[in-house]
């Protein structure tokens, strides 16, 4: 794919959704680390309904830490691995305690130190949550980089490191949202809906459809 198509479009997706979002609630980056450990595997929506009932009653290290894992498992047994997730959430905030003053750290060498914490995790935070420049690919936008010829790649590494090269700097910071809910609502896994997509004539996936 040539960079008048990939600029066309994410001019297209940037026009539709000037201002993305991730479809995890969250108010602090601490709460947004959490809600992505705990979205492995799990629906935004499943995280949300936990992290409903939990943040009001904790949603600092310090008092995730204090609930311990069986007093978290309370309000995240819905999610799936709920169990070694609230392990690994409970070590979390106690190395973001005594390690980084109750703060979650800015840099992906510290998070991905953090349990349950892998490179995806680490990207959408510090993309999310710091606004820096990263790319977590996750199965929406490895398909949708692979399928629209954006950014080829074998694995998510090689995805990653391809969207953050071409994809145009002015655009970079928002790809990641634009690329999982069009991935999400749009190029779905098993019948993308092709007839009905914004960038279906810059598309180069061979096997367009309309199930539309
Ligand atoms: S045209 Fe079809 S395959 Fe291409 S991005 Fe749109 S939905 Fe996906």
């Amino acid at each position: 794919m040539n960079a008048a198509k990939r600029l066309e479009i994410f001019r297209r997706l940037h026009e539709d959704n000037p201002d993305p979002k991730t479809e995890l609630a969250y108010n602090t980056p601490f709460e947004l680390l959490i809600a992505v450990i705990l979205s492995a595997q799990a629906t935004d929506v499943s995280v949300n309904k936990a992290t409903a009932r939990l943040y009001p009653v904790a949603n600092t290290p310090q008092a995730i830490y204090a609930l311990g894992v069986d007093g978290l498992s309370q309000y995240i047994k819905t999610i799936g691995l709920y169990n070694s997730k609230a392990k690994n959430v409970i070590e979390t905030c106690r190395m973001l305690v005594e390690l980084h003053g109750g703060e979650v750290p800015q840099t992906r060498e510290a998070l991905e130190a953090l349990p349950g914490v892998g490179r995806k995790t680490a990207n959408v935070v510090l993309n999310t949550a710091f606004r820096q420049l990263a790319m977590a690919v996750d199965t929406h936008i490895f398909r949708v980089s692979n399928r629209t010829g954006i950014a080829p790649g074998k694995n998510v590494v090689e995805v990653e490191h391809r969207l953050m090269k071409f994809v145009p700097k002015d655009y970079l910071l928002d790809a990641h949202h634009w690329l999982i809910l069009h991935g999400r609502y749009v190029c779905v896994a098993r019948k993308p809906r092709c007839g009905s997509c914004r960038i279906e004539d810059l598309c180069e996936y061979k096997e367009k459809t309309s199930y539309d």
